[in-house]
């Protein structure tokens, strides 16, 4: 029997003659420190199993390769030999744990799916207008107020009920744990200057008004933005983010930079005061200053900062302050910023958001969607697909929605953009998807018609889309 196998390893060739995979068959693991990074070789032969790699995660991914064909060989495998190793380093995930919180062991759960197929970036976002979720020992009120809120109303359903929870320090330790044994970084957002609702919530002086505001029950963009101007604010943040170094040991820190409205900065006297002061032309200029002095604050820490696509804006921040992650960049800022050698993570809206339907992103779109190409001829340093949870109501509807869309992502990062036609993903996707021990989405609903498209697009929208984005949604070209 062959084997179906997500990604597509970069060479797999048949050797003749076959092979009974019992449960106690040799395994030789042999130390080949002239492989990179995450390659490794496997070969299957008589009956017997050799692998080498150079790293703990060459074997970790041999030893997934290893998983599948078992899995999918019915226990006789034609013997083989692979040589593998991935298109893309950067291979991830984002999870939105402030919308809707889900805890560490249904985290887990996902891990140990998502590191079956190789994925190897797990993007958590922590904070946001709806709820601050990473304890910070310093400002005990971030979780304490701004990891609660009284009630949801996300897309007008009205929950009546209270939602809160956070992670501790210690869990999240543990969870950073779990996943370095799977060959994960995890890589923390703390999303500034917008999105910054629950944060003020907490310490009201954080804002440019003062004022005493609650986190958000419902989604959208919403005014509270921290207050640039003020040093005491940016001296919060960097406290903050001192105490987020300390517990995350990865290279990366995403520090968010986007949906971040400007009404409250042109009527604050602290934000209008410091860019008279440093002669900053506009809101733009006025938040990449303040991105790239928290980029250069991570830097001395040893990290590199990750931004959304928005904070390139002000024309401020260059390619040796940050990685920029794109999503929506209707004026195609990001295109310049990779032409000028800088580095990028490819996360299309319209192909790689799992939060919408099926309906809108149906499996077959997301995986002939090219992110390679996204700004020209410069590839990307990774793709990311994102679950945000503002109409995720429970962990299984969350799974739904990520598996089977988020093997595209382990696909395209890394066997590359061509690596088989759809119809060969089809297959293996549907052997494989069994072997998931999560609530998965069945076949039949990956692909929806076009007329079943449309009425679950408008469900899933209703009221709150006009005709203009929904027709862009529902483009497949986009
Ligand atoms: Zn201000």
């Amino acid at each position: 029997m062959k084997p179906s196998l997500i990604p597509l390893p970069k060479e797999l060739r048949y050797t003749g003659g076959r092979s009974a995979l019992r449960d106690d068959c040799p395994v030789t693991v042999t130390d080949a420190p002239e492989l990179p990074e995450e390659s490794y070789t496997l070969q299957i032969k008589n009956g017997a199993v050799q692998i080498s790699a150079s790293s703990e995660a060459g074997l970790f991914y041999a030893n997934a390769t290893f998983m599948q064909i078992k899995a999918t060989c019915g226990g006789v495998c034609d013997d083989l030999v692979v040589r593998d190793e991935p298109a893309l380093r950067y291979r991830g995930f984002l999870i939105d744990s402030c919308r809707h919180f889900y805890g560490a062991e249904e985290l887990k759960r996902l891990l140990d799916a998502a590191a079956q197929f190789k994925l190897n970036r797990f993007h958590w976002h922590l904070t946001d207008d709806q709820g601050w979720r990473i304890e910070i020992k310093r400002y005990p009120m971030l979780t304490e107020v701004g990891g609660y809120r009284s009630n949801s109303r996300f897309g007008g359903v009205d929950e009546q009920t209270p939602h809160a929870g956070f992670f501790t320090q210690a869990q999240i330790r543990e969870i950073v744990d779990y996943c370095a044994e799977r060959s994960i970084e995890v890589i923390p957002e703390i999303d500034m200057p917008g999105h910054f609702t629950a944060a003020i919530a907490a310490y009201p002086f954080l804002g440019c008004t003062g004022e005493r505001i609650e986190p958000t029950q419902k989604e959208g963009i919403f005014p509270n933005v921290l207050c640039v101007g003020n040093d005491e604010a940016i001296s919060f943040v960097k406290n903050v983010l001192d105490e987020v170094c300390d517990l995350f040991p990865g290279k990366h820190i995403h520090i968010g930079g986007d949906e971040a409205p400007r009404a409250h900065w042109k009527s604050c006297e602290k934000c209008t005061e410091k860019m008279k002061r440093l002669g900053i032309a506009d809101y733009d200029a006025l938040q990449g200053g303040f991105m790239k002095e928290i980029a250069s604050f991570l830097r001395e820490k040893g990290k590199t900062a990750i931004t959304w696509n928005e904070s390139l804006k002000g024309g401020v921040l260059s390619p040796a302050d940050v990685t920029v992650q794109r999503w929506m960049d209707r004026k195609n800022i990001c295109r310049a910023f990779a032409q000028a050698g800088g580095e990028w993570i490819e996360s299309d809206f319209y192909h790689y958001y799992f939060d919408y339907p099926y309906g809108m992103t149906p499996l077959k779109k997301t995986f002939a969607y090219d992110p390679f190409k996204a700004c020209g001829d410069r590839p990307p340093v990774g793709v990311e697909g994102a679950l945000w949870t503002e109409f995720v109501r429970s962990f299984d509807d969350l799974c739904e929605k990520l598996f089977p869309r988020l093997l595209v992502i382990a696909e395209k990062g890394w066997s590359g953009s061509d690596s088989r036609r759809y119809p060969d993903f089809y297959a293996a996707v549907c052997a494989l998807l069994r072997t998931v021990p999560l609530k998965t989405l069945p076949p039949g609903r990956w692909d929806p018609r076009v007329s079943a498209r449309l009425k679950e697009v408008k469900k899933f929208f209703r009221g709150s889309l006009s005709s203009e984005t929904l027709r862009q949604a529902l483009d497949s070209r986009k």
